[in-house]
């Protein structure tokens, strides 16, 4: 007999995540009832007895989804939440404001599993086909309220984010924390974790931290060597990702390979294959005597921060796009030196320069409607790189990061013609 023998469930939202988890019910005997919001909003389901009902992660508690499951007793849940509850594989769960995919794949090659979650691979559909071990990247909407326990979890690091979607700075530390509150396995604590955001932990597994300045009960850098416990794991220098933030992102993997009891071989191999994925820090090459860089991944201002210190000489930063309510304050307090000019795009523009006018930033900032301006503009600068590392949102002009990506690429190509 199969699990789900004739049982109903409800899939609301039909993106990727959905149609995973319905057929990961339909192939263990359970109906998958899908809905997706209309041009009125929510869509009911046939009236029936439900077993439980599977959301999209992008929707909103406040959603009249929830308020029909809730008044028709039907539990909720993600379609991490069934994965991992179906999962007849080892499980590392990865988490955090920056560094998750990073990680996760860094994490998923030293283990010998398959990268799933939030990276854009659904875990019910990675279930499937891996055997072995899985590395879960999630983010904080799949983290609400859910009920998962894997074998080790990682918050790589805790800033501010998606504080239009959670309504406050500490119900996005409460689902960040949620990742350890059913686990009794190994937690990993990387190292930026602002102070306050772990108010909300509440856990019976295993704590290991991470430093990059000395021993600690887990993993660290120390002459030159990535150690764990008192053990070298491998010399630094095997890690192929630039800049520190990388090195923080290694140390979460090596913390949740090693309590997995993986070879300090396969951690190694792991380390010299990595490669950064698109749009984190990734070169564009040359134009109008300067270099261009991509890091449209960065959407929020602590990914941006990485960025620029993993960059040497003055730096033309372009930012800017769709607010998502983040303190820009934080971006102006923290800025160096080597950040001579700014461009402003999009959306937010205007909350940028309230905030540079607040925090007294004297270099020139400019202001601009899109990223097409953003780069004509960045193309007369007098600094050595040019920096697209938005601490924003997509949306107001692109369907993605990627696409922005994409876009800042070939107008980067098309400058090179011209000048
Ligand atoms: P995520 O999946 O959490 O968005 P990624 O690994 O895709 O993280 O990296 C996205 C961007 O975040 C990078 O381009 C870089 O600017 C920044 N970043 C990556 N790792 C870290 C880290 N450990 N700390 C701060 N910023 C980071």
């Amino acid at each position: 007999m199969k699990i789900f023998n004739g049982e109903n469930f409800f899939v609301y939202g039909g993106g990727v995540s959905g149609k995973s988890a319905a057929r990961a019910i339909k192939k263990r005997g359970g109906k998958a009832y899908m809905r997706s919001d209309g041009a009125d909003g929510f869509t009911a389901p046939p009236e029936k007895t439900y077993r439980a009902a599977i959301i999209s992660p992008g929707i909103r508690h406040d959603h009249a989804v929830y308020d029909y499951c809730k008044s028709r007793g039907i539990a909720t849940m993600g379609e991490v939440e069934l994965g991992f509850r179906l999962a007849k594989c080892k499980t590392v769960g990865v988490t955090g404001t920056n560094g998750k995919t990073t990680t996760t794949r860094l994490i998923a090659a030293m283990i010998g599993g398959t990268a799933c979650g939030n990276i854009g691979y659904p875990m019910t559909t990675a279930i499937e086909v891996e055997r072995k071990a899985l590395a879960v990247e999630l983010s904080s909407f799949q983290l609400k309220d859910a009920r998962i326990s894997p074998d080790v979890a990682v918050i790589t690091n805790i800033a501010t984010d998606h504080i239009d979607w959670h309504g406050s700075a500490e119900d996005y530390y409460k689902c960040k924390c949620n990742i350890a509150s059913e686990m009794s396995g190994t937690l990993v604590l990387g190292e930026d974790i602002t102070i306050g955001a772990l108010d909300s932990l509440s856990t019976s597994a295993k704590i290991l931290r991470c430093s990059t300045t000395g021993a600690v009960d887990g993993a660290y850098i120390e002459d030159d060597y990535f150690k764990f416990m008192g053990e070298r794991v491998c010399p630094v220098a095997y890690l192929r990702l630039p800049g520190r933030h990388n090195l923080k992102n290694a140390l979460c993997a090596i913390a949740a390979a090693k309590s997995m009891g993986v070879q300090n071989v396969d951690i190694l191999k792991a380390m010299s294959a990595a490669v950064p994925d698109s749009h984190r820090i990734e070169p564009v090459g040359s134009a109008c005597g300067k270099k261009w860089i991509d890091d449209s991944k960065a959407t929020n201002v602590s990914a941006c921060l990485a960025a620029i210190d993993s960059i040497s000489g003055k730096i033309c930063l372009i930012v800017g796009g769709r607010d998502k309510d983040l303190d820009f304050d934080e971006l102006f307090s923290a800025l160096p030196e080597s950040v001579t000019e700014i461009i402003a795009m999009g959306e937010s523009a205007e909350s940028i320069r309230k905030s540079a006018d607040k925090l007294h930033f004297e270099r020139p900032l400019y202001l601009v409607r899109c990223l097409s301006d953003a780069v004509q503009k960045a193309a007369e600068c007098s600094a050595d790189t040019v920096l697209l590392s938005p601490c924003c949102a997509s949306f107001d002009e692109f369907k993605s990061y990627a696409e922005r990506g994409e876009r800042f690429k070939s107008e980067v190509i098309a400058l090179r013609g011209k000048r």
